[in-house]
């Protein structure tokens, strides 16, 4: 056992010469030398000096979560630790709010991977049981935030690719579909390009008015593919189909070029988790319906919908989507087809059947609620409670020289624990502004209050409150 880690450690010094990587070279051989007890590793270490101008990935700096933890003046780590509770929040908030044209009729195939790679167990109980709960997290959020779009779900096993579900609207599909891969396990080599080709066929007949996507959870560092992959991502391109991946281990070369090539030359959509929570973000930021960018997606035109509303039957009768019997369900507006959930295609003539609610959902994407700004001591006497809910804010420092400290705290939280509506400019508290901003999507001061002008203005004052937000 002994010999294997000296083994070990004389490789890894090779290694740190060769590349002259400083910081995590210093960790690596600390580590080995405490571990050997020899200090011939330690003064190599030394003697290297570090390569401050090289660039370094993210994973080589490593920041532990207890380092800025700094005890509070009453001697208690209580004050800290709500602090950074309320930074975490105030950074997961500020997003770009710059209204932009997006495509919320999307179409997506989830490529979910359940090769032997997923075995795993660096995510807890194993990537591949965690990958499976967090795609039906992934599926209740994606019909949350894209009501009128469709969905898909792939996997990739055995070196082949394996339909899980179709595309379809319906998230409970989907959600079951999923859940009876847990009885299985990951087996085989993955292979992008059986996925990819098979996800192009299933998108192919997407209108054109809507967005073609696919997100790929990636944990094998290998593909196995039958031909060239670079010929399948040209015709990706072609078809206009955008990629993004979700790594488990580590980068790999061909999913960046994947993405990069596929989204116009971004590498943003290509992300490696670090943790859980971090893979649990990437793959619910893909919820997020895509920018617009070619000219054609963006030029406006019509698009058909009905807007049946429900209605109860005495006794049930058979509904065209899935031939079960109902008592109850929507007829098409056109045809009178009844179906039994909505948003639906009629199966008979087409028309794309949804609740006006859906699209009132789906609103908040194209006009988001504006970021709100942090209030700094001096505006902070306007105010004593959150306007929302209520609870007591902190009182003004008594010393001036606190009173003019800048609005904005070193960890982006604000020095009065207050935000301010850029438009009403009541006060709220962080935790009203999390809630307003993820799930409520309007201001509430902005909403209980009619501005002056519009009052007059009758009809558009009284029928467009979305416009005030
Ligand atoms: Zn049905
Ligand atoms: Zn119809
Ligand atoms: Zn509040
Ligand atoms: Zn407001």
């Amino acid at each position: 056992m002994a010999d294997s880690d000296e083994d070990y450690i004389a490789t890894d010094d090779e290694e740190i010469g060769a590349h002259n990587i400083s910081k995590s070279g210093r960790h690596r051989g600390a580590g080995g030398a405490a571990a050997t007890g020899g200090s011939g590793a330690r003064s190599k270490n030394g003697s290297k000096p570090g390569g401050g101008a090289q660039k370094r990935e993210r994973w080589e700096d490593i920041k532990r979560s207890w380092d800025n933890v700094v005890e509070g003046e009453d001697g208690s780590l209580s004050s800290t630790v709500a602090g950074l509770l309320e930074a975490g929040k105030r950074k997961r908030l500020l997003k770009d709010t710059t209204p932009l044209q997006r495509g919320i009729i999307r179409h997506l195939i989830l490529i979910l991977d359940l090769s032997s790679a997923m075995m795993e167990k660096d995510f807890r109980p194993t990537r591949y049981l965690l990958s499976l709960r967090y795609a039906c997290d992934f599926v209740r959020e994606y019909f949350e935030q894209n009501p009128i779009s469709q969905l898909g779900v792939l996997g990739m096993r055995d070196g082949l690719a394996v339909r899980i579900s179709d595309l379809s609207g319906n998230p409970v599909d989907h959600i079951e579909a999923i859940g009876k891969l847990r009885l299985d396990e990951g087996k085989g080599a993955p292979s992008l390009q059986n996925a990819l080709e098979m996800s192009r066929a299933a998108l192919f007949h997407a209108p054109s008015h809507g967005t073609r996507e696919v997100v790929i959870v990636f944990g094998a560092l290998l593909s196995s593919d039958p031909g060239d992959i670079h010929q399948t991502i040209s015709h990706l391109v072609e078809d206009k189909i955008r990629v993004s991946v979700v790594g488990l281990s580590a980068q790999v070369a061909v999913c960046r070029e994947l993405c990069k090539r596929t989204n116009a030359g971004d590498e943003g959509v290509y992300g490696v988790a670090l943790d859980d929570k971090h893979f649990r973000e990437l793959l619910l930021d893909t919820t997020i319906p895509p920018v617009t960018r070619s000219a054609k997606m963006s030029a406006s035109s019509l698009l058909m919908m009905g807007f049946p509303s429900r209605m109860v039957e005495k006794t049930a009768s058979l509904c065209a989507c899935h031939s079960t019997l109902t008592k109850g369900g929507y007829l098409c507006s056109r045809c009178s087809t009844k179906v039994c959930a909505l948003p639906m295609e009629c199966p008979a003539c087409g028309l794309t059947l949804i609740l006006s609610t859906h699209l009132a959902r789906s609103y908040h994407h194209l006009f988001p609620l504006k970021n709100w700004v942090e209030v700094p001591w001096k505006a902070a006497s306007k105010s004593t409670h959150c306007y929302a809910c209520q609870i007591p804010f902190p009182h003004p420092p008594a010393k001036p020289e606190e009173l003019s400290a800048p609005a904005k705290t070193a960890t982006g939280t604000s020095v009065s624990s207050r935000y301010a509506c850029t438009i009403c400019h009541n006060h709220f508290c962080i935790d009203c502004d999390v809630f307003c901003h993820e799930t409520l999507y309007n201001c509430p001061a902005c909403q209980s209050s009619v501005p002056k002008g519009r009052i007059s203005n009758g009809a558009r004052g009284r029928s467009d409150p979305m416009e005030v937000g």
